[in-house]
């Protein structure tokens, strides 16, 4: 990894004065795995183009609170109980409270949710939100957990975070393996525990206790906002373009259907086991109803199209590729073979390094996860100010004002890129850095 007070040797003119800067000091990497290094490796090179203050820079590396729990978790048969370990990782306290959401998976750890913090902090500088980046996780398969399992654990693990959350400290939200009832177990575990209903604890609950119109589609909407918004410039048309979406969740599946609904053809999708493939278009109200008639997580069987793998899905050609899936899909094994123009990103950290490197060679406008996947927690945030408000708004303002943040969140990062010569990502990185370093320099360092 380098080292944020070295990057300027190169460079006498900027060379930092090492009287001024001391060596830094070792940061104790319990959080360093490959996922927290490729946030790592994006903040390094991003801050050397600016130029970042080093110590800033060193301080944005590591996150500023990370909590690891374990707890006891019995099964419906009453006699097992496991052992289950969970996270919370708030990255940045400097502008508020820290936001971002809650995953459940078997493989969910330190270094991923520390990551995944990272990225929230961007998304809410870059959507400019008056929040930190945070994350939650839980190591558990939640397919293997009954709807009485998901509560218990779910309430379990609330009370073990209960002193680092609350409307004003850290506000969880719905991610990977967590929907609008785990919201709504949540804020009540938390509401009992203080005495009295705190709906602001969390967002993306239902709209019967808080949660705002228009939070489950938002996510996938500001994908799509971003998908028309790269249209426009590249001088393309979304009606009428091919477009491959990977995943079809709550993200994957409302990114589908709205660019249906705006005339795109949708000719692949997929879901966790596979994905269907029909180059005349797929009609995707009817792989909707189809997929929610199944009971294991696959679309390789749906009648009306070709059965393609996951990897064949992402090689399909198309116009636009929409990975809503999981991290790590597009790799320097596969960046060569994609045969879409533009891939719009609506998963957390689906590209590498290397294959980011591999698309910007190959022309292939990226839109990054931190921009393209931002209208998740800017609904959360328009749920969080309608509930201090106690005053909610229509599913048309909610859309109108969301898609209203994205559009010109997305043309200013991507002026920015071309003022500066620079990738999509890297502007949408100095953006969000940007925001931050600006935060901390006028909070300064206490004591
Ligand atoms: N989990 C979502 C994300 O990764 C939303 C977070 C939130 O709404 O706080 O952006």
């Amino acid at each position: 990894m380098r080292d944020p007070r070295n990057t300027n040797e190169k460079n006498s003119a900027n060379a930092v004065d090492p009287e001024l800067h001391p060596a830094p000091i070792e940061i104790p990497l319990e959080w360093d795995t490959p996922m927290y290094r490729l946030a790592v490796d994006q903040l390094d090179q991003t801050a050397e183009q600016m130029n970042l203050d080093p110590n800033i820079w060193e301080r944005l590396r590591a996150p500023q609170r990370s909590h690891v729990v374990s707890f006891p978790f019995r099964r419906d048969d009453y006699h097992t109980v496991e052992t289950v370990f969970a996270y919370r990782v708030q990255h940045m306290l400097t502008m508020g409270p820290t936001k971002g959401g809650l995953r459940y998976d078997e493989d969910v750890n330190l270094g991923e949710v520390t990551a995944l913090s990272m990225w929230m902090t961007w998304k809410c500088a870059i959507m400019n939100l008056p929040f930190g980046g945070a994350k939650g996780g839980v190591r558990i398969d939640p397919h293997t957990l009954s709807s009485d399992e998901l509560q218990r654990l779910t309430r379990r693990y609330t009370s073990e975070i209960i002193e680092v959350i609350g409307p004003d400290r850290d506000i969880p939200a719905p991610d990977l393996g967590t929907d609008e009832r785990v919201m709504a177990w949540m804020m009540d575990t938390y509401s009992q525990q203080k005495g009295y209903a705190v709906p602001g604890v969390v967002t993306g609950k239902p709209i019967e206790i808080g949660g705002s119109y228009g939070r489950r589609e938002a996510t996938g909407r500001g994908v799509i906002s971003c998908v028309t918004e790269a249209c426009r410039d590249q001088g393309r048309s979304l009606a009428g373009s091919s477009v491959v979406v990977q995943g079809f969740g709550a993200v994957g599946s409302v990114a589908a259907r709205l660019a249906a609904e705006l005339g795109a053809k949708v000719i692949g999708v997929s879901s966790l086991g596979g994905g269907t493939y029909n180059p005349n278009g797929l009609d995707i109200d009817a792989v909707e109803s189809w997929f929610k008639q199944q009971s294991g997580d696959d679309l390789r069987d749906y009648p009306d199209g070709d059965a393609v793998s996951n990897q064949e899905l992402l090689e399909l050609p198309c116009d636009i590729l929409i990975p809503a899936a999981i991290q790590n899909q597009i790799t320097e094994k596969n960046a060569a073979a994609l045969r879409c123009k533009m891939m719009v990103e609506g998963a957390n950290g689906p590209t590498t390094l290397e294959a980011d490197a591999i698309l910007n060679d190959r022309n292939i406008l990226v839109v990054p996860d931190i921009l393209a996947n931002a209208g998740g927690v800017t609904v959360s945030y328009f749920e969080w100010v309608q509930g201090v408000q106690q005053f909610f708004w229509s599913e048309e303002e909610v859309n109108r004002k969301l898609i209203d943040l994205m559009q010109s969140a997305y043309r200013a990062v991507d002026q920015l890129a071309k003022e500066k010569q620079v990738t999509l990502r890297t502007a949408a990185l100095m953006r969000g850095i940007g925001r931050v370093k600006q935060a901390k320099h006028v909070r300064g360092v206490f004591p």
